[in-house]
């Protein structure tokens, strides 16, 4: 099946290699046709320059898709750098990536990723004011997002039950996999909601204050994926809908903040054939870079949540779109992203 409109090719990609801080690596800008180029800085050890050029090109067209099913005035970008093998000076380097970040002259805005911290960024903030993800002034946006992703997927989560289970999250279990920032902060949300919770946590101490604090049981990550719990909402790892586990899912609705939680398209379309409701992840997952978006381009705290508490709506339309063509919710995400990036570049050819 030809999937129109065709993937976006990347606008640009820029070299990063400064032998004097040790910094290595590349900034992809997928798309500024909605604006600037946005997303995170990963910092991550690579076997090679190929693999950190595949990860940054996959990663900044995820971002220009994410931002544009946010409704943001965004484009998609990523930087990545690779981890020195040799001891390096961490603010020198961040230093020398935000000289290169100034370099593009608001084409492309970095903040937080996998490997990179808010003292990275204020290192990046020495070079460029093109950084978002910087310490929040008091009543201000930005400072941690993960609370923000958190009410996102409670919202996507509330529409996702509603559609395909014609119930309430007071009437359900939600297995949650990963108690970190965001996860954590959703078991507290989905508490409050009157749902019963699952969790899985390798740090056990976090996990038995699940139990204490919101009656969670808490299981193996693997016993998880099985429970007999109405929503799965993966908030680990990636790629945790695999070839294997995707029939051993025991949920009927999958919802969660993981990013590239579907190994490959195929296993979308393999929940869909199982009657399993997938919610797209980065339709879901996108309170946190509506938080950067609000820090950078100046919104109040009110305008940042409306927009987050939004995501459910999107995830409607999402899945409206799904139902009218009859293909999967993760299809149909890419195919509403790609269309908007292509209605807006070609407003702008038409302005030039
Ligand atoms: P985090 O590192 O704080 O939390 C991840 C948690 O998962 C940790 O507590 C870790 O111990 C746990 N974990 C690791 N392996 C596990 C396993 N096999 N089973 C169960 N738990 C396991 O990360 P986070 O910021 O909470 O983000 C969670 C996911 O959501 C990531 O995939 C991230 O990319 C994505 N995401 C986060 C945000 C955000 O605002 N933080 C925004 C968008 C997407």
């Amino acid at each position: 099946m030809f999937d129109f409109p065709a993937p976006v090719p990347p606008e640009e990609v820029l070299c990063l290699d400064d032998p004097q801080s040790g910094l290595s690596g590349v900034i992809v800008i997928h798309s500024t046709a909605l604006g600037p180029a946005a997303g995170g800085c990963r910092f991550h050890r690579y076997a090679s320059d190929a693999d950190a050029v595949a990860d940054a090109l996959r990663l900044a067209e995820g971002m220009s898709y994410k931002n544009a099913l946010a409704g943001l005035p965004l484009g998609g970008g990523k930087a990545v750098i690779r981890m020195p093998d040799a001891p390096f000076d961490r603010a020198a380097l961040f230093r020398a990536f935000g000289r290169a970040v100034a370099s593009l002259g608001g084409r492309y805005v970095t903040a937080e990723d996998v490997g990179t911290s808010v003292a990275d960024m204020q290192c990046v903030a020495d070079s460029t004011r093109h950084v978002a993800g910087l310490p929040a002034a008091p009543g201000a946006p930005g400072g941690d997002p993960s609370p923000w992703t958190a009410l996102g997927v409670l919202r996507s989560m509330e529409v996702a039950v509603e559609r395909h289970l014609g119930a309430s999250l007071a009437d359900v279990t939600v297995a949650v996999q990963g108690l970190g920032h965001v996860g954590f902060a959703l078991c507290e949300l989905l508490h409050d909601a009157g749902a019963r919770l699952f969790v899985a946590e390798p740090r056990i101490e976090v996990a038995a204050e699940a139990a204490r604090r919101f009656g969670a049981r808490v299981m193996e990550s693997d016993e998880l994926l099985e429970a007999s719990a109405e929503v799965f909402a993966p908030c680990a790892l990636g790629g945790v809908i695999n070839a294997a586990s995707v029939r051993r899912l025991g949920a009927s609705v999958v919802c969660g903040a993981a990013n590239n939680q579907l190994a490959t398209p195929a296993e979308g379309d393999a929940l869909l054939a199982r009657g399993i409701l997938y919610a797209p992840d980065y339709v879901v997952n996108a309170g946190g870079i509506i938080n950067v978006a609000a820090e950078h381009l100046g919104w109040s705290v009110d305008e940042a949540r409306a927009r987050v508490e939004a995501t459910g709506a999107r995830l409607a339309a999402v899945l409206d779109h799904a139902a009218a063509e009859r293909i999967a919710p993760h299809r149909a995400a890419d195919r509403l992203a790609r269309a908007a990036i292509a209605r807006a570049h070609r407003q702008r050819v038409l302005a030039a």
